[in-house]
């Protein structure tokens, strides 16, 4: 499918006479019908709910959009935790799916009254210990080990991550919570990233169907929500096809009639802690070419670089690129894509076949909306952008300003050094 940017030239050169380049652009319209969509998708279901993975797009503002179709917040740490807080997401709202988890992380999750998913089976006196007693509503992480394949095509190797329990220690867990007072329980598990398929969400869905009815036939816990994570992903390369949400929410209805109804669990809510799916192609980098250089390759050097997006240095990952106003010209030129890091990583694009890049010209770096700005740091002390988001109406808002040195150096206002710094 080709890609095309959600904004038109026009109105970047509009927004960029008002912000600097490099930042961080969103869709708000992109946002909502998408939001919508996902929605409408499980609306069979009716305790469903999607709990916005934070860590992917940490903004007040565009997570706030997601509230008004009944998004809750899952959060990772201490301060994901804050935001949502901050903005009136509490008690069950909140999906707690952290691991390696520290101690005041869960005494927090709990003041908040988050439901609480446990990564391992050792989690459960680490908790107890945290907050002097297991909370009613509990939720654990299920590692089967092994492949995850799909129609033969090996998706991903859930053997080799660090999360979740094994079956065995599973069922072992529910019976210790249930002995420790639990009361209702849930099960989550993230075994494929970015699954461009929509089978991955029905087969995942089928697993846990069918561990759920074991679980509660052999250790009599009342399984009353089911989590299937996050892990659909979107079409980052222009020959993929994008994943049809409502088809994905057919084929887990499909599912769950087949194996929890029949099973008398038909009550059994369905969640999910989608990212990626639910803000990735909603946002873009953008980004001016400030130099070309000619030596052993062609390069073209922007004035972004990793730290404003790290996935194609850390995973060699491809976002595509549209070279504003030049969307009719020929790609007949082949360049690498820089940033400004003192890191031969830092390219944006490797080999890319793009048309003739000029001094000047806008890039749109797409699908950065989901861990793009997130994952962002500071490397070569270099500052993190702004956030802007796009309005329906075609106004922009200002929803994180850049850093500027101060905020840099911010962590050394307790010392005589700073009062050296010309800020
Ligand atoms: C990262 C993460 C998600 C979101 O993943 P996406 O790929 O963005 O959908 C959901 N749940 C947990 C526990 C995660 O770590």
């Amino acid at each position: 499918m080709e890609k095309k940017p959600f904004v038109t030239k026009e109105q970047l050169e509009e927004i960029v006479k008002e912000y600097p380049t490099p930042f961080h652009l969103y869709d708000e319209k992109g946002i909502r019908e998408n939001a919508k969509a996902m929605k409408e998708a499980f609306s069979w279901n009716k305790g469903f709910k999607e709990y916005f993975a934070v860590k992917a797009t940490p903004n007040p503002y565009l997570i706030d959009i997601l509230r008004e179709y009944g998004c809750g917040c899952d959060c990772s740490s201490y301060t994901e935790l804050m935001l949502s807080e901050a903005i009136g997401c509490t008690g069950e709202d909140i999906m707690f799916s952290s691991n390696d988890t520290p101690k005041e992380d869960f005494q927090y999750a709990n003041e908040l009254g988050a439901i609480i998913n446990l990564d391992d089976i050792t989690h459960i006196a680490f908790l107890e210990e945290a907050i002097g007693a297991i909370p009613k509503k509990i939720s654990c992480r299920y590692n089967p080990g092994g492949v995850f394949e799909v129609c033969n095509g090996i998706m991903d190797n859930p053997g080799d991550a660090k999360y979740g329990m094994t079956e065995e220690q599973l069922f072992e867990a529910f019976r210790i919570l249930k002995e420790k007072g639990a009361e209702e329980f849930g099960i989550h598990a993230f075994l494929a990233s970015n699954t461009v398929t929509n089978q991955y969400y029905p087969m995942l869905a089928k697993n846990l169907f069918e561990l759920a009815v074991r679980l509660e036939k052999e250790t009599g816990a009342h399984v009353s929500f089911i989590n299937l994570s996050g892990g659909v992903g979107i079409p980052y390369t222009p020959d993929q096809e994008p994943n049809d949400i409502r088809a994905i929410g057919q084929g887990v209805r499909e599912t769950y009639e087949e194996i929890l109804v029949p099973a008398g669990m038909g009550e059994v809510a369905i969640y999910t802690e989608l990212g990626r799916f639910m803000m990735g192609p909603y946002g873009c980098l953008v980004t001016k070419a400030i130099h070309e250089k000619h030596t052993h390759k062609e390069y073209i050097g922007v004035d972004a670089c990793a730290v404003n997006l790290m996935r194609p240095a850390m995973y060699g990952a491809y976002h595509h690129i549209t070279v504003m106003g030049k969307e009719n010209q020929p790609c007949d030129h082949k360049y690498d894509v820089t940033g400004s890091l003192c890191e031969n990583n830092d390219k944006f694009a490797v080999d890319r076949m793009l048309p003739e890049i000029e001094k000047g010209d806008l890039l749109v770096i797409h699908d950065t909306g989901a861990h793009g700005f997130s994952m962002g740091y500071n490397y070569n002390g270099k500052l993190k952008s702004a956030e802007i988001l796009l309005k329906e109406d075609g106004s922009t808002k200002l929803i994180r300003r850049a850093e500027t040195p101060k905020d840099y150096f911010a962590t050394f206002d307790s010392t005589d050094f700073y009062k050296k710094l010309k800020l």
